[in-house]
């Protein structure tokens, strides 16, 4: 049986599906498909760095928009702005508890646990320090990714505004631009960051073979 490291080191081109065994790269090197050309992976120094950056200001970004007002609605002169704690007050008092509940997962919890577990978990490959946390948190974060759905509750947002354009006038708030910001960001980081560089830079950072 193949294990799943052994795996790690075997790459396919995205474009002909020629199989190649990794090499180690030096600093801004990169490997590309003998056949065509594609780009294979490359070592990018700046990964951790760049990353941590855009982790960073994505948390201050989810900060913004649970504390300022997403949108502000006014209804023949009344006004009401909607921030992320009064949905929920809404939420409670119609006894939504299991909309509540669900969006307290998909807008509060996840994102934040996910932006934490990055951090955390760059920190500490950027000063090659706890290899079992770290280990840890990449696993955990695998885990993770899929429960990512921001960019979910803001389309259904997008939605439930565009029905009420015809009987109100909204106004977007702070928050509202703080939501399409880090969905921004995620995008960036996600893109960004490889797992499967981050697995090859944790061997290399703490220094263990493959057995
Ligand atoms: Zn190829």
């Amino acid at each position: 049986m193949i294990k799943e490291h052994e795996l790690d080191k075997l790459i396919i081109c995205k474009k002909c599906h020629t199989l190649y065994e990794k090499v180690p790269l030096t600093k801004n090197e990169k490997a590309f498909c003998n056949e065509c050309n594609v780009l294979l992976y490359q070592q990018d120094a700046d990964m951790l760095n760049k990353s941590l950056a855009l982790v960073i200001t994505a948390g201050i970004s989810l900060f913004i928009a649970f504390n300022f007002s997403i949108i502000n609605i006014n209804i023949q002169g009344l006004e009401q702005s909607l921030t992320l704690t009064s949905l929920f007050m809404v939420l409670a008092e119609h006894e939504q508890y299991v909309v509540g509940l669900l969006f307290l997962f998909i807008i509060v919890i996840f994102p934040i646990s996910i932006l934490l577990s990055t951090f955390v978990l760059l920190f500490f490959m950027k000063i090659g320090k706890a290899p079992y946390l770290t280990k840890r948190l990449l696993i955990l974060l695998a885990h993770l990714k899929p429960w990512n759905m921001v960019d979910i509750f803001f389309i259904s947002l997008l939605v439930s505004m565009v029905k009420l354009f015809d009987i109100a006038n909204i106004e977007l708030g702070i928050a509202f631009v703080a939501f399409l910001f880090m969905l921004i960001l995620d995008i960036i980081i996600t893109k960004n960051l490889s797992f499967h560089e981050l697995w090859l830079l944790h061997a290399q950072t703490y220094g263990y073979k493959d057995e």
